[in-house]
């Protein structure tokens, strides 16, 4: 029986995880196909049930459902559980299971961002969505004894930080008003800038002006593309790294989940490059909008 497996979001029309994942599929000679499931935050329950099914191997959840699938699955990972988000869906029989693979595809990427240097002790994070509960957990879980969160809706970021009270017990983690001031006197004592909002995606815009980046900071955007706030930091001097290696790989941790096999990464990562070359810039299906220039 050929085995399915969906991403269930709302969109999920540019999807650069279907690009990816069926071409795994296919390569490593595993029965499966990709699907894409539109579904309304009211189906998602009859959508989760459906998954029971004998045929489905699991699923990816992607905008907006990645926090309201939490109390539908059976058990949580400790990633899912400590972030509060699931984006992948694998079976124990009938029983369903939440993983969050974003968290070690942030990790991948941070270090590949750090190399060789001593991971970073500070960090600002732009951002209190889904993605941004990810770098959180990951940030924490890499030993940062600071991380400030600054995010468009305050009471946002707050939520987010009282979320990870117990996680974040030992260290500092902190929500701040999102005033440049204030965001470029914690730039100046931090060495990790990660944007995890959706400034950048669909417009040529920066959530902070280019003055306030550090030379000598290290400046990871979630977007999967050279946005201008990565072009303003490199201007400046800052090592730069967009989303996409994130995306690969909680990609690749999803993929092995569910088939036991590893991923075949380099592939994965032809398709996506091969995606974007056709214009497709976001995770899911978010709105691309106009390419960015
Ligand atoms: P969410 O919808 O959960 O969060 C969006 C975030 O962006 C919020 O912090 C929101 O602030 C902020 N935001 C959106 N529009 C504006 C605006 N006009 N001005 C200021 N802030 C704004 O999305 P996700 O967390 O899932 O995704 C965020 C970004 O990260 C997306 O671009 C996504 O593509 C990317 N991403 C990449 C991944 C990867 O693997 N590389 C994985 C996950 C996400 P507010 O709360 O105030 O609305």
């Amino acid at each position: 029986m050929t085995k399915r497996v969906v991403l269930i979001g709302h969109p999920v029309a540019h999807s650069l995880s279907g690009a990816m994942q069926q071409a795994a599929f296919d390569a490593q000679g595993i029965d499966a196909t990709y699907e894409l499931w539109d579904r309304a935050p009211i189906q998602l329950v009859d959508s989760i049930g459906e998954l029971r099914g004998d045929d489905f191997l699991g699923a990816n959840v992607t905008i907006p459902h990645k926090e309201r699938v939490v109390p539908l699955v059976d058990r949580l990972t400790e990633e899912a559980h400590a972030t509060g988000a699931v984006n992948t869906i694998t079976k124990e029989g009938k029983r369903l299971v939440g993983h969050n693979t974003d968290v070690p595809g942030f990790k991948v990427a941070l270090d590949k961002l750090v190399g060789r240097q001593k991971m970073p002790r500070q960090a600002v994070l732009l951002g209190a969505g889904g993605g941004a509960r990810a770098v959180v957990y990951g940030l924490i879980t890499e030993g940062f004894q600071r991380i400030i969160v600054f995010n468009r809706h305050l009471h946002r970021a707050e939520g987010m930080v009282r979320h990870f009270s117990r996680t974040a017990a030992h260290m500092e983690l902190r929500a701040m008003p999102w005033h440049e001031s204030i965001i470029e006197a914690e730039l100046a004592k931090a060495k990790v800038l990660v944007n995890a909002t959706s400034i950048g995606l669909t417009r040529d815009e920066s959530p902070i002006p280019a003055d306030v980046i550090p030379p000598e900071m290290l400046v990871l955007d979630l977007i999967y593309s050279k946005t201008r706030l990565l072009r303003d930091a490199a201007a400046s001097g800052a090592t730069t790294m967009d989303g996409e290696l994130m995306l690969l790989h909680q990609g690749a941790a999803a993929f092995t989940l569910w088939t036991g096999q590893p991923a075949p990464l380099e592939l994965m990562q032809e398709k996506l490059a091969e995606a974007r070359a056709a214009g497709v810039r976001s995770a899911e299906g978010e709105p691309t909008g106009e390419p960015v220039a």
